[in-house]
């Protein structure tokens, strides 16, 4: 695995062509979580699959698109015009230093516009490859298996604070149990701040988190985000081989 602590000619004598971008967030998670949880889980996240990969583990891009919860105090956004902006200029010099595909591993729900911005970028990069790995999205359909609830748990609820409790249970603080736990549907951020439409901030059953569930979840994260990379790789091979075939008509 490559880190920023490599050299140039670390780098130079490698044939990795494979690099991982941890995206978190730096937003309000209520009271009982860090602003800064998702990048917390974004790094360890990226790290381990860097490690399984022997890819190029970049640092992680900390400050995303979460304006929908500016009003909390300790939240900084970029408007996700910029993220796709930064996330395009990522991708650009990777390609153009010899690299073959950026995995981004992102853990923030409200980066939507990333899914967008790989679409476009794998028609307008050649064979440079972009792909979007939202380890919640991989691991969601599973996630009753662990958790209590699989609906509604969408910010600092029982899975987050599962996943913090098991890797640094020092920075989950007490919950302020919030009276009334009746949600509006996610999409409803396209309109309203999370401030105004939940009491503490989060949005979820942080209550039901374990330590216990927090390490299967990695484990599970990790499982279904390998599991979905190898096959981009299957399908990959198979539509350059037919492409080539096709070329060679
Ligand atoms: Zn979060």
């Amino acid at each position: 695995m490559l880190t920023v602590y490599h050299t140039k000619r670390d780098f130079e004598a490698s044939d990795c062509r494979v690099a991982v971008l941890p995206v978190g967030a730096t937003e309000q998670h209520g009271s009982h979580l860090p602003v800064g949880t998702d990048t917390i889980f974004a790094e360890r996240y990226a790290r381990k699959l860097a490690e399984a990969l022997d890819a190029y583990l970049l640092p992680a891009v900390a400050i995303s698109s979460s304006i929908e919860h500016r009003k909390g105090k300790g939240t900084v956004y970029l408007k996700s015009d910029t993220l796709a902006l930064v996330l395009r200029d990522i991708a650009e010099s990777l390609r153009f230093s010899g690299f073959g595909k950026l995995i981004i591993a992102n853990f923030h729900g409200g980066n939507w516009i990333i899914k967008p911005t790989v679409r476009n970028l794998n028609r307008e990069l050649g064979e440079f490859q972009v792909i979007l790995l939202y380890a919640g999205e991989v691991a969601r359909p599973r996630y009753h298996e662990i958790f209590n609830h699989v609906q509604n748990d969408i910010h600092a609820g029982e899975m987050e604070t599962s996943l913090m409790l098991h890797l640094h249970p020092e920075y989950v603080a007490d919950i302020q149990r919030q009276e009334d736990p009746a949600f509006v549907p996610q999409a409803f951020m396209d309109y309203f701040d999370v401030g105004d439409i939940t009491p503490d901030g989060y949005w979820g059953f942080p209550e039901d988190a374990t330590a216990e569930k927090g390490s299967k979840v990695l484990e599970l994260m990790l499982q279904e985000g390998i599991k979905y990379l190898e096959e981009v790789d299957r399908i990959t091979e198979q539509v350059r081989a037919k492409n080539a075939r096709k070329a060679g008509q």
